[in-house]
């Protein structure tokens, strides 16, 4: 039987005792039962968030929580600086026009990370900007944005800053309150090894005073109906139960590892990824400066077809990387290390991807890939 690696950045893999979890029976909601199992996720919540301020469950998809952020802190006709540097930061603004409002796109060249001080630039000019939307991890590139820099030159403004943690969350280091960040939304299946279904979104005591001046049509993800209800313990919606429940599990694993542990261990896993991408001649899309530990993206020769070589991949031997998007399509293959994936995950995947580019015309000597993955994770 084909196995099935997933090395992909979302869905990911669920380790077992999470999926021992997600097959309990169902409970029901409005009970102390279910109660327990809220104010455990929450408060477990806070400690990956490494916030205080309240964290609502949304049962939607990531985008779902960036739909809640843009709904709920802006009215129609506001003013709000969005980052494009991938499908992702695109997001934001396709999500802002929605809501009628026009935002001020500052847009970066794909494998690059923002400059702080364009953004700077626009709020000192423009005082009525509400909002920053940013994207910590950009799935589509491999590019990491320095949260940390962004939120020094928004603090001290009247705008808050949003941060799309969809794919960094419990991966790479995202301080929200040390560092003063706003909103930060997330979702089940990335980090949190869980299935797709539940989102997550923080919002500080600044930015809850936008939810509630907001002039925006929203109904399902009215953050407001969120804080009357979490004061109960309790959502306003029927939550998606049984993630909720599997939550606990994986909030547990991520606790008894310990964040900083994680992040090293991701980094080390991205540190062979690329050795080994390196090794076999292949190129690191992004920037040296702004790389990601959550994925890896990895630039294709001009003769070797991208698409190829993740469906003989999937297709042929169960392993599964993720393709380019837009003008990358072909172009590059992008290789996660977040949630529950390890060194002989990484390895295997390795292996699989030097047969497949050997068998597409890729010249290289079979071994070399691994071997440099292997010296990282061996010293
Ligand atoms: N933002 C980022 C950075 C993502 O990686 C993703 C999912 N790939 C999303 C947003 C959208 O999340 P979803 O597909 O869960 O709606």
């Amino acid at each position: 039987m084909k196995r099935n690696l997933l090395l992909t950045p979302g869905p990911t893999q669920i380790p077992p005792e999470i999926c021992a979890a997600l097959g309990r029976p169902i409970i029901h909601h409005r009970t102390p039962q279910f109660q327990e199992n809220l104010k455990e996720a929450v408060e477990g919540l806070k400690h990956v968030f490494q916030t205080k301020n309240d964290i609502y469950l949304l049962t939607s998809s990531g985008t779902g929580a960036m739909e809640a952020a843009v709904c709920n802190l802006l009215s129609p006709g506001d003013k709000a600086i969005t980052v494009e540097g991938g499908k992702f930061g695109e997001r934001w603004s396709e999500l802002c026009r929605s809501y009628g409002v026009e935002p001020d796109v500052i847009k970066v060249t794909w494998g690059k990370a923002v400059d702080p001080a364009r953004i700077k630039k626009i709020l000192d000019t423009h005082k009525d900007i509400k909002a920053v939307f940013i994207t910590q991890s950009e799935t589509s590139t491999g590019v990491t944005t320095d949260v940390e820099a962004v939120a020094r030159v928004v603090r001290d403004t009247n705008a808050v800053l949003v941060v799309d943690a969809v794919s960094g969350l419990g991966v790479i280091d995202l301080q929200m309150d040390n560092w003063g960040v706003d909103v930060v939304v997330s979702a089940s299946h990335k980090g949190f090894m869980l299935p797709p279904g539940l989102a997550f979104i923080s919002v500080s005591a600044k930015a809850f005073k936008l939810v509630e001046t907001s002039k925006s049509p929203r109904y399902y993800f009215d953050l407001r109906k969120s804080k009357e209800a979490m004061a109960d313990v309790d959502t306003p919606f029927t939550p998606a139960i049984g993630i909720v429940i599997a939550l606990n599990e994986s909030l547990r694993r991520i606790k008894q590892e310990g964040l900083q542990n994680l992040f090293a261990c991701y980094a080390r896993l991205a540190s062979g990824t690329r050795e080994a991408a390196k090794a076999l001649g292949l190129s690191i899309f992004p920037d040296e400066s702004c790389l990601s530990n959550v994925l890896t993206a990895v630039k294709l020769p001009a003769e070797v077809d991208g698409n190829k070589v993740v469906k003989i991949m999937r297709d042929t031997y169960g392993i599964s990387v993720a393709g380019g998007q837009d003008t990358l399509k072909g172009k590059i293959i992008r290789i996660a290390h977040m949630g529950c994936v390890d060194e002989y995950d990484i390895l295997t995947g390795i292996a699989c991807l030097e047969k497949v580019l050997l068998k597409l015309g890729h010249k290289f000597t079979p071994g070399v890939g691994i071997a440099a993955a292997q010296k990282v994770f061996i010293t």
